[in-house]
């Protein structure tokens, strides 16, 4: 452990890789920005829950991203709760679009959103220096879409804010949707031909133990090959090689040539051994997994004075307690103490 910490700390270079106690290499921070929220889907929240945790501001954020960035992050994903929520996003994804790796690059910035104020704010994301957007959408049919968001009207301004963002150049685009038995795994089919349609990259969620309430089950995930196995029969696929190893998706291209589909399967076949990921929190803690029992208060030693090298060391000795992978399905498993919305996905 101790060497490990070490090694780690003199990797702050140029090139800073930053290095978990398994040998994986962590170059991804999402970062949630609020833990409020515009929709209250089904499967996320119970509808009787509101935001749990404080907002940090935005030159707060900023100043935690920095230390990840000046040791190996190079890409940022902004998260929540729901991040166009949030007043100062543009001022943030500005300062973070002139930021730089310790090896001079610009940033790989992304953002997360349901897209229900998409519309008015793609083209300002995009000219405050945003590359790329991931939309989330659980059905292609509005009732159906409506029944998960709970919200009216709420699929027309998805749909508006997918090709504001398209026109933005917010590209490639990617739309993720989490199948649930029983409430929308009849959409598969239709999202196969959004993704071709649209020109967007559709990927299915395996749905997992982090919602408010209590609703998962091992027999309400519709799990990778189900879903392969559907679209095939009527739209044949061809599955595609990985682009990069820690890549969540596995991809499928339509024979035709036209459009891909990738699907994330945390459940069915976990992908932790290649895990590149670590979170903040709205409220500034640091979580190594998504199913982490344990959060490392960053912003609380920020704010209790904390100097740039001690913060820096702190967030090394963290990275090395990264768990080696989740629990879920096994007995035993538990949840963690905050659900999807509260931790920023
Ligand atoms: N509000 C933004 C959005 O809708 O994309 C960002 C936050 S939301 C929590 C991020 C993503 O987590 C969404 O795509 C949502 O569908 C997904 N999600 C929420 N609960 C989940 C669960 N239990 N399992 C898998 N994905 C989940």
């Amino acid at each position: 452990m101790v060497a490990a910490f070490l090694s780690a700390i003199s990797a702050v270079t140029p090139d800073a890789r930053l290095t978990d106690s398994h040998g994986r290499v962590i170059h991804d921070l999402r970062v949630s920005i609020t833990d409020r929220c515009n929709y209250k889907c089904v499967y996320c929240r119970t509808g009787e829950v509101g935001p749990q945790y404080p907002e940090l501001g935005i030159d707060e954020y900023l100043r935690m991203i920095r230390l990840f960035v000046g040791l190996g992050i190079t890409k940022v994903r902004l998260t929540g709760g729901e991040p166009l929520l949030r007043h100062g996003l543009l001022d943030l994804i500005r300062a973070l679009a002139a930021l730089r790796t310790p090896g001079g690059e610009p940033l790989d910035l992304a953002l997360t959103t349901n897209g229900h104020l998409l519309d008015g704010l793609a083209a300002p994301l995009r000219a405050a220096g945003l590359n790329r957007i991931t939309v989330s959408m659980d059905a292609v049919d509005p009732a159906v879409f409506e029944r998960i968001t709970r919200v009216p009207d709420s699929f027309a301004a998805v749909l508006n804010g997918i090709r504001a963002a398209r026109a933005a150049g917010l590209t490639p685009l990617k739309i993720n949707c989490v199948l649930l038995r029983g409430f929308n795994d009849d959409q598969v089919e239709g999202f196969a031909r959004f993704a071709r349609e649209e020109d967007v990259l559709v990927r299915f969620i395996e749905f997992m133990p982090l919602e408010e309430g209590r609703l998962w089950s091992p027999e309400i995930v519709v799990p990778l090959k189900e879903i392969v196995a559907r679209i095939h029969r009527v739209l044949p696929l061809l599955e595609l090689p990985r682009r990069e190893a820690s890549e969540t998706a596995r991809r499928y291209g339509f024979t035709d040539g036209r459009g891909e589909i990738g699907i994330i399967a945390p459940v069915t076949e976990a992908f932790c051994g290649a895990c590149s990921r670590i979170r903040l929190t709205s409220d500034g803690k640091i979580r190594t997994c998504l199913f982490s029992q344990v959060e490392h208060d960053l912003y609380g030693r920020l704010r209790a004075g904390a100097s740039e090298q001690e913060l820096r060391a702190y967030i090394l000795q963290t990275v090395q307690t990264k768990e080696a992978r989740h629990h879920i399905g096994e007995p035993g498993f538990l949840k963690p103490s905050r659900s999807m919305v509260h931790i920023g996905g």
